[in-house]
């Protein structure tokens, strides 16, 4: 068996919302399909111990916006690695009620679906929900994010309860650079990995910037960590 054979599989990058009680929450959540046409039905899997997990449950339903590529890793970050019981995500984000009641996340967002579930399926550590779709509608133009975009060029990582993610072997180990400065950081909290071949222009890191050189003041794009939590890529 080739572990590296389910690294061929596609996916994208969406933000996943519930409510319930009146409480909104959201998401990361890359693993998401159309499973039919007529009626159009959708299905998402989401780890149970995400808070996520427990809105959609009790109000059974959830939207679902598809981000785009020129999606910030802050935004991934507060939906995708920090958690809902402990900051509200949409302090700083441009959002609105659907239909649903349910919150649709419009920022970075080129669609969005809103889903009432109609059954889901116990996967052990996930529950795969399945929705009929009750509205949807086009935002903007742009290309949505795929997985592979996001891991590839925005240098992103999959939260920790993400149905791909694989502990160390997801920080797969990149060569070393030959020269010492040029060296890769991790954030040890989140797993972003700081690259100056790439920078961080999202939050004016221009290209070719040492890690070293980074302004003091500078978090980690994902998880808000300081330059502290970083440590040189083994
Ligand atoms: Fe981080």
């Amino acid at each position: 068996m080739n572990e590296k054979t389910l690294h061929k599989i596609s996916y994208g990058i969406y933000i996943i919302c519930s409510i319930n009680d009146g409480k909104k929450n959201g998401q990361i959540a890359n693993a998401l399909f159309q499973v039919t046409a007529t009626p159009q039905v959708i299905a998402v899997s989401i780890n149970k111990n995400n808070l996520t997990h427990e809105f959609i449950t009790k109000s059974k339903v959830f939207t679902v916006s598809v981000l785009d590529e020129q999606t910030p890793m802050t935004l991934i970050g507060t939906f995708g690695f920090k958690s809902g019981k402990d900051t509200d995500k949409f302090k700083d984000v441009s959002y609105k009620i659907g239909k649903t009641k349910a919150p649709i996340v419009l920022q970075n967002t080129i669609a969005y679906l809103e889903a009432k579930v109609i059954d889901k399926i116990d996967v052990g550590t996930h529950t795969i929900f399945i929705g009929s779709i009750e509205d949807s509608d086009i935002v903007s133009a742009g290309q949505p994010m795929t997985y592979e975009y996001y891991h590839k060029v925005k240098g992103g990582y999959s939260p920790k309860n993400a149905p791909t993610y694989s502990g160390s072997s997801d920080k797969k180990t990149i060569q070393k650079k030959e020269e010492k400065n040029m060296e890769k950081y991790v954030c040890t909290i989140c797993g972003y990995v700081y690259d100056p071949e790439t920078g961080d222009p999202d939050n004016g890191v221009a290209q070719g910037t040492t890690f070293e050189d980074i302004q003091k003041d500078w978090v980690c794009p994902v998880c808000g960590a300081t330059k502290s939590a970083f440590t040189i890529e083994e």
